[in-house]
């Protein structure tokens, strides 16, 4: 990784969410005085409450589709609901987010001069025909399914990052990031990872969907985190696009049992429709971060599971 980098005031949208809650941590430890903007629709006030009372820090409530006029020298946008069941829920809004989002974000950041980074994703490549997914691979992408307001809409963010990148020499940085997972996401967030351990954890039933071989492949949060901050600071510049997830790749068979086994529970897999369009493949490739930014996931799946059970384990029982 590169040498840490002078502290800057930096704007994290999205930031009382899962990612975002852990990189406002991440930059205030270095030293930068953090905006955290968001609008709660899937971020809690509780996964920043620590943060509150300390003096670089500050929360705004705020909606990226409407203008922002702070002043920043980075800006991370995270902001976006990212899992199916919260992006499907008004999908309207989701591509709001990620299209007038990103103009509103760019158009701050080109006042600004200041560097900004995007939160793309592994869904740019829809259910990818190339195994592993390299950058240089265009995907494969439903344009009109129930997924598309969360693909196209961060398909058409990474268009308007480069579009002001060329057009008005924007310093942009473009993270493709593969599913993470970690303490602070929502015991109700609906993606695979935290379904499977909090029902585990109830002794309720794991809910596979379809055949459960599909496969993903599963970061640990402080990897991504530390790749999302290597990025926006790497030099020489890098735009990207760049890949940020852990290649380790598991069918979700493999991850439900995996859950059981590390939780004691008795919990028995049940199987339900799988939703349309659900990528039956995904593994990134990482030479790109590993050249340009040094970086690697150090965590593997048991132990991210692991620490992400115990998370679940107090979150749980104090809710109760
Ligand atoms: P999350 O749902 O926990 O966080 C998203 C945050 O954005 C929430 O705090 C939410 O309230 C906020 N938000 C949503 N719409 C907003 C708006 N219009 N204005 C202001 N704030 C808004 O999800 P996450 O996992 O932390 O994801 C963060 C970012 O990373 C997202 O952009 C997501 O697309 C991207 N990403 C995440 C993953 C992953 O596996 N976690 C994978 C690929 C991409
Ligand atoms: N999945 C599942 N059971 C669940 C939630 C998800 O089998 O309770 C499957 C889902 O169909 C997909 C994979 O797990 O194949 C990952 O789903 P997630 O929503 O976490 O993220 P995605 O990568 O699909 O956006």
């Amino acid at each position: 990784m590169q040498a840490s980098p002078t502290p800057c005031r930096s704007l994290v949208t999205g930031g009382s969410g899962f990612l975002g809650s852990h990189l406002c941590e991440r930059l205030l430890a270095r030293g930068d005085e953090v905006l955290c903007v968001d609008n709660f629709f899937t971020g809690r006030k509780s996964n920043v409450a620590h943060l509150l009372d300390h003096p670089r820090f500050e929360l705004m409530r705020h909606d990226i589709t409407f203008p922002l006029y702070v002043e920043v020298d980075r800006i991370y946008n995270l902001a976006c609901p990212a899992s199916p069941v919260h992006y499907q829920h008004d999908p309207v809004q989701t591509t709001k987010t990620s299209v007038h989002g990103a103009i509103n974000m760019l158009g701050l950041a080109k006042r600004l001069r200041a560097r900004i980074l995007q939160a793309s994703t592994s869904e740019v490549y829809g259910d990818p025909e190339q195994h592993p997914q390299q950058e240089s691979y265009w995907g494969r992408v439903n344009p009109i399914g129930i997924r598309s307001c969360y693909d196209e809409g961060k398909r058409c963010a990474e268009t308007l990052f480069f579009d002001y990148h060329r057009q008005h020499r924007l310093d942009i940085r473009v993270a493709r990031i593969f599913n993470t997972y970690g303490p602070r996401m929502h015991p109700k967030d609906g993606r695979v990872v935290s379904n499977f351990i909090v029902q585990a954890l109830r002794g309720e039933a794991i809910t596979v969907y379809g055949k459960g071989t599909q496969t993903r492949s599963f970061c640990y949060v402080s990897d991504l985190i530390e790749g999302l901050q290597g990025l926006m600071e790497a030099q020489p510049d890098c735009t990207g696009p760049v890949n940020l997830g852990n290649p380790g790749e598991f069918t979700i068979i493999e991850l439900a049992e995996h859950v059981i086994r590390l939780t004691g529970s008795r919990s028995k897999i049940i199987f339900s429709p799988l939703p349309s369009d659900d990528p039956a493949q995904r593994q990134p490739d990482i030479q790109l971060a590993r050249a340009t930014l040094g970086w690697e996931p150090r965590v593997q799946l048991q132990e991210g599971l692991k620490k992400t059970i115990a998370y679940f384990d107090i979150a749980l029982s104090s809710a109760n």
